[in-house]
């Protein structure tokens, strides 16, 4: 028996692989057009470091006119979980990161390079493994559990190096008639690659990201049809992203070991690699030490947490491009008003260690997103969000809208925008004194802050009501009037008066519109005054104001 009729004997069934070499032609793509791939194990919740690679790939699929696919890798169907997939495109959907092909929602092609799940793949990685059998480069292997803890132990034993490779290979010289004898009787087996790699000799590879790396070069026979018949990561990988066109990788670099096996791989396979770009793992300190953001610690590792939290999905992606490109932050500062798709990131300025996630920094990213939108979007995120997360402001913004748009406009819309609000879970702290029924609820021994005289500040109400209080004012009369109300009380009109000659009052302006403020909402600090008493209106204002 030969290689070939071996091969046949394994996979009767199996295409040539001429077959599939035409059926996915080379791609049509302009000169210098980047495919690239984000490729998900169905295996738990959407992470954000999975989000961060698909953001990546599809940028500079995207900066380059090219395809940004995604590929269900679903090989090791022990670890999937029940709505895997959909978690995953649900979620890029969301951030905007929906790539131009993949599997849609009932598992059905997008794109002409499927299937984009590797299930649906097993015949063709079979005709490639069968390929390779064929030309002698894989070979079956009955290796047992045991045998291969023999093995291992031989070489602990040994002090060598452990594994399947060179002179400890059980089934790798085995005739070919002895292996086909053994197929007939139904023995269990796996197929392995025939490394052709030697340990001693170097491999120099160029990662977009990492730079020049220098490495050993395989020498493993490792396995690339499981007893399943399914493939393992590496071959599926190979087989894939040559069919599909992939001309970078972009993934994790917990992947970056395995580069002198991959590259081996597509040699082997006779086909050109593509170029890989090994990101670094988003980190967290903690205790003064770097680590990976956890999944199982972090509840900020899901990308869900977002959601919850009411964090925008723009805020997440500034951030994200934040720690892809140290460069992102100066070309916001000069740019504040562009949209981040005119950002050109770049892979080679990305961190080879891994970039630290800092909330702090996310949340103030976000304030500056938030203050950018108007009060129709505020309205229309915190609808959407309470909806789900908070009744109470759900019931208070869609009782009427008119007035939950007042309160989202005041101090929006102009070139010094407020910016206290991080998250839609902060909204409702900072509006709900502007809704009477929970203004009185809440109401407490506020904070007057300077004048705490009772009498004084009883003083300071009625006055104001009575005589310098008039709803239809623009906004320099009004201002104009508060300096008058200072003035008959004993007040500076002017801060810098009072700070030359303090002495000669009992106080500045600015105590005095603290009083009102405070008894207008229970709070000292507040956005602008003279618009929240606009949005309040006068009934509001004489109640709030008699109030006390
Ligand atoms: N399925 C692999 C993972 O989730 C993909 C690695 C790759 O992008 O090639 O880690």
């Amino acid at each position: 028996m030969n290689n070939k009729e071996l091969a046949d004997l394994i996979f009767p069934d199996a295409k040539d692989i001429s077959y599939y070499e035409e059926k996915y032609p080379k791609r049509n793509l302009k000169e210098g057009a980047v495919v690239t791939r984000y490729a998900p194990s169905p295996t738990g919740v959407m992470h954000i470091g999975g989000l961060y690679q698909a953001l990546i790939a599809k940028k500079i699929a995207n900066q380059t006119e090219g395809v940004f696919f995604v590929r269900i890798e679903d090989t090791d169907q022990k670890r999937e979980i029940e709505n895997g997939v959909s978690e995953i495109l649900n979620s890029l959907e969301d951030y905007g990161l929906s790539p131009d092909e993949t599997i849609d929602e009932n598992g059905n092609d997008i794109g002409d390079y499927g299937p984009y799940i590797q299930s649906k793949r097993k015949d063709i990685y079979q005709s490639y493994a069968k390929y390779l059998i064929s030309e002698g480069k894989a070979y079956p292997c009955f290796c047992t559990t045991e045998d291969l803890n023999e093995i291992r132990e031989n070489q602990e034993k040994a002090k060598q190096r452990t594994g399947y490779y060179g002179k400890w290979t059980k089934c790798r010289n085995m005739p070919i008639d002895m292996a086909a004898e053994k197929i007939k009787n139904g023995e269990e087996y796996i197929i392995r690659l025939k490394s052709p790699g030697n340990e001693e000799k170097k491999i120099k590879h160029k990662d977009s990201i990492k730079g020049s790396i220098e490495f050993p070069e395989n020498d493993q026979d490792i396995v690339i049809i499981k007893s399943d018949g399914l493939p393992t990561y590496h071959f599926a990988h190979a087989i894939d992203d040559h069919l599909m066109g992939t001309t970078l990788v972009i993934r994790g670099d917990e992947w970056v070991a395995s580069v002198p096996l991959h590259l081996q791989l597509f040699y082997v396979l006779g086909v050109k690699p593509p170029k890989y770009a090994h990101i670094a793992p988003i980190m967290k300190e903690e205790n003064g030490a770097k680590r990976k953001l956890s999944k199982r610690k972090d509840p900020e590792a899901a990308v869900s947490f977002y959601k919850e939290e009411g964090i925008p999905k723009e805020a997440v992606y500034e951030y994200l491009m934040n720690i892809a490109n140290s460069n992102f932050e100066s070309w916001r500062r000069a740019n504040k008003d562009k949209d981040v798709s005119e950002f050109k990131l770049e892979l080679n300025k990305m961190g080879v260690s891994g970039a630290l996630f800092d909330m702090v920094k996310l949340l103030d990213v976000s304030k500056t997103v938030i203050s950018k939108f108007t009060a129709e979007e505020i309205y229309d995120y915190v609808y959407n969000w309470s909806k789900e997360y908070d009744k109470e402001l759900f019931d208070l913004i869609s009782n009427d809208k008119e007035y939950a748009l007042k309160i989202f406009g005041i101090e929006r819309g102009n070139i010094k925008p407020r910016k206290d609000i991080a998250k839609w879970s902060d909204v409702k702290d900072s509006i709900i004194y502007m809704y009477d029924n929970k203004f009185y609820e809440s109401k407490t021994d506020y904070e007057f802050q300077k004048i705490t005289d009772k009498e004084e500040i009883k003083k300071i109400v009625n006055e104001y009501r009575d005589n310098f209080f008039d709803i239809n004012d623009d906004k320099q009369t009004w201002f104009d009037r508060m300096k008058d109300l200072a003035e008959k009380l004993g007040y500076a009109r002017e801060v810098k008066e009072y700070k030359a000659n303090p002495e000669n009052f009992k106080g500045h302006v600015g105590d005095i519109s603290t009083v009102i403020r405070v008894v207008l909402t229970g709070r000292a600090n507040t956005p602008d005054l003279y618009e929240i008493i606009q949005v309040l209106g006068k009934d509001n204002v004489i109640k709030r104001l008699n109030n006390d």
